[in-house]
């Protein structure tokens, strides 16, 4: 912790007692964070989603087609925990005004994280009341900023860094015997898994591969025709689009068939 600790606000002297990270200024009022380096501004993010919502919104992702088919029925929820999790807020010039980063400040699976879009207006000030139920930030904000730097973004170019503690809904599901983790963001709502049992592309591989070999096939009758003469030729072309005709039927069936299987 920084030698003499003063409010980011103020400037006045916070004494924390021995330990203490999330601290309230006595003279302002500024929810503040102690780290290592330096004293930063400590905001929560406020929760509009709750749990029985949260678990609605987790249907529908599971619903959606990012994932496969009927998830939402065949997958066993067995766990929704609430939690605030810590996030570091850099915010950087761009030639036009300044544009937010964000990185873990705790361990977490879910590198989805950093794309959430935290509404700048929307943050409030942390408020120690809500300790229970908030995660402690473990990554150090040095660190976090070397990580910006590999990002590519020099930390002259950071002009503001907080934390920010974000409201999380943690879905645990079973599915085929593997266990996922699924994050509901409470306060868009916004569903978010690194990995999750997702669409099999190779169906729809196989599937367009027959289509293009039977339809080149076909395609070959005309010019084959066109080589010997030209009543072949009309031949061929007829019997290419009669062919075609045809087998667009069992291929179209083939796709619709996948569709609702995978
Ligand atoms: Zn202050």
């Amino acid at each position: 912790m920084p030698a003499i600790a003063t409010c980011t606000q103020c400037g006045s002297e916070l004494n924390p007692t021995p330990g203490q990270l999330f601290v309230t200024c006595r003279s302002c009022g500024a929810a503040v964070y102690i780290d290592r380096s330096q004293v930063v501004f400590h905001f929560v993010l406020e929760p509009t989603v709750d749990e029985a919502h949260a678990r609605g919104l987790l249907a529908r992702w599971m619903a959606g087609n990012d994932t496969v088919k009927d998830l939402d029925r065949k997958a066993t929820v067995q766990s929704g925990t609430f939690q605030y999790f810590p996030l570091w807020y850099f915010k950087r010039t761009e030639a036009k005004g300044y544009a937010v980063m964000l990185e873990p400040a705790a361990a977490t699976s879910i590198s989805e994280l950093r794309r959430l879009q935290l509404p700048a207006g929307d943050l409030k000030s942390y408020d120690t009341h809500l300790d229970g139920q908030s995660v402690e930030p473990t990554v150090p904000l040095e660190a976090a900023l070397e990580w910006a730097g590999q990002q590519g973004v020099p930390r002259e170019r950071i002009t503001e860094a907080a934390l920010v503690h974000v409201p999380l809904y943690t879905f645990k599901y079973l599915f085929n015997g593997q266990s996922y983790t699924t994050l509901i963001e409470a306060a868009t709502g916004k569903a978010m898994a690194n990995l999750f049992p997702a669409k099999a592309e190779a169906p729809y591989q196989v599937a367009g591969a027959i289509t293009a070999v039977v339809f080149l096939v076909l395609a070959l009758f005309p010019v084959a025709g066109l080589m010997m003469n030209e009543s072949a030729f009309g031949f061929a072309v007829l019997l290419c689009l009669g062919l075609g005709a045809v087998a667009a039927v069992p291929l179209f069936m083939l796709a619709a068939w996948i569709a609702a299987k995978v």
